[in-house]
């Protein structure tokens, strides 16, 4: 465990909503996990309530067109084949199939509801 301490903890930081976590390794095979290769290079931290060494969560990507870091909350970024940060989902939206577009819009129409 003392050699912990030396490891600078990096950090991942949304850069579209500012959730900031750290993490404890970025690509697309966590170390301790069982045959789980994702399908994207993620940041990623070993889940804090499980016990279990190969639980894990993934915090965030980055986005594969503008490579702004953006947590995987469905407000900052959208996976479809790549992960895409919002900013560009909005900026290519015509570019995206008629069912994530439909959701978009739905999801965004609801938002405005509320507020
Ligand atoms: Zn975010
Ligand atoms: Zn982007």
């Amino acid at each position: 465990m003392d050699e912990a301490i030396e490891t600078p903890q990096k950090t991942f930081t949304c850069q579209l909503c500012g959730l900031s976590s750290p993490f404890t390794y970025y690509g697309q095979k966590p170390p301790n996990t069982r045959a789980i290769v994702l399908l994207e290079e993620c940041f990623v931290t070993k889940d804090p309530f499980s016990p279990e060494k190969d639980k894990f969560l993934v915090l965030g990507s980055t986005c594969s067109l503008c490579s702004l870091c953006v947590c995987v909350s469905s407000d900052c970024s959208l996976f479809y084949t790549k992960r895409f940060c919002m900013q560009c989902v909005n900026k290519h939206l015509d570019q995206f199939p008629q069912q994530i577009q439909a959701e978009l819009t739905k999801k965004q129409s609801s938002k405005a509801a509320v507020s």
